[in-house]
């Protein structure tokens, strides 16, 4: 499969979280917070382990200044410039604003989904599929997040779709832009470094902090069992 691939069924998975949601067909909660908690661990574990330090290896310590950027841009883009923004599903009235502003921030972060699938194929096959892994597991909460978020703001089904395609078409953008301009790649991966920190850590992990029970630990500590796991077959 070409880096392409990998990103369209990326940003297919965008689609397929958003159609979840639109089709109204009765799809589980729970089940959906189980892959949040799924997802971070993996997310945390790539960024932290394979990203992050591939990153500063190739880039120096100023690639560590880049992770940081990055990880800032998140919580600027999708925080501080929107009123209300979460992974989880939306589930009161928003305001239309805040739906626009929420989409412009995660189509900046889609945007980098797919830097981080291509700058990981950059470097090698293994980097990249563990990287598309990463994407690939959050973005079905991602299209479920902005569909959801669409409808609460008083858009139809159509337009909920439409947001999640969007945010697919940002991803296979940044993949192409990434491939055309191999010197962006450097500094994407740091970039995702630290992009993929944030949505691990600071998007995901909190939708399940504060919920009882073990399941949802056993989800995340068995995201970055799965992480150590595809990190050994992939090392073949
Ligand atoms: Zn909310
Ligand atoms: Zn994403």
């Amino acid at each position: 499969m070409t880096p392409l691939a990998y990103a369209a069924v990326a940003a297919l998975a965008n689609v397929a979280g958003a159609a979840a949601v639109t089709s109204r067909r009765a799809w589980s909660t729970r089940s959906l917070e189980l892959l949040i908690a799924l997802a971070a661990g993996f997310m945390l574990s790539v960024s932290l382990a394979d990203i992050t330090p591939t990153a500063i290896l190739r880039g120096g310590e100023r690639a560590a200044l880049v992770v940081l950027a990055g990880f800032l841009l998140v919580h600027l883009t999708q925080h501080a410039f929107v009123g209300h923004f979460h992974f989880g599903e939306e589930t009161h009235p928003v305001a239309r604003r805040v739906q626009l502003s929420a989409l412009t921030g995660l189509l900046l972060h889609t945007f980098v989904d797919g830097v981080a699938i291509a700058s990981a194929f950059l470097v090698n096959d293994r980097l990249g599929v563990l990287v598309f892994g990463a994407i690939f597991l959050h973005k079905l909460p991602e299209g479920l997040a902005i569909s959801s978020l669409t409808l609460a703001a008083g858009g139809s089904r159509g337009a909920a779709l439409g947001a999640a395609a969007l945010l697919g078409g940002a991803t296979i953008a940044g993949l192409l832009l990434t491939t055309a301009v191999a010197p962006l790649a450097q500094a994407g991966l740091a970039l995702s470094g630290g992009v993929t920190l944030y949505v691990g850590a600071s998007n995901l992990i909190p939708e399940f902090q504060g919920k009882s029970g073990w399941s949802h630990n056993l989800a995340f500590f068995g995201g970055c069992a799965l992480y150590l796991a595809a990190r050994l077959v992939l090392r073949g």
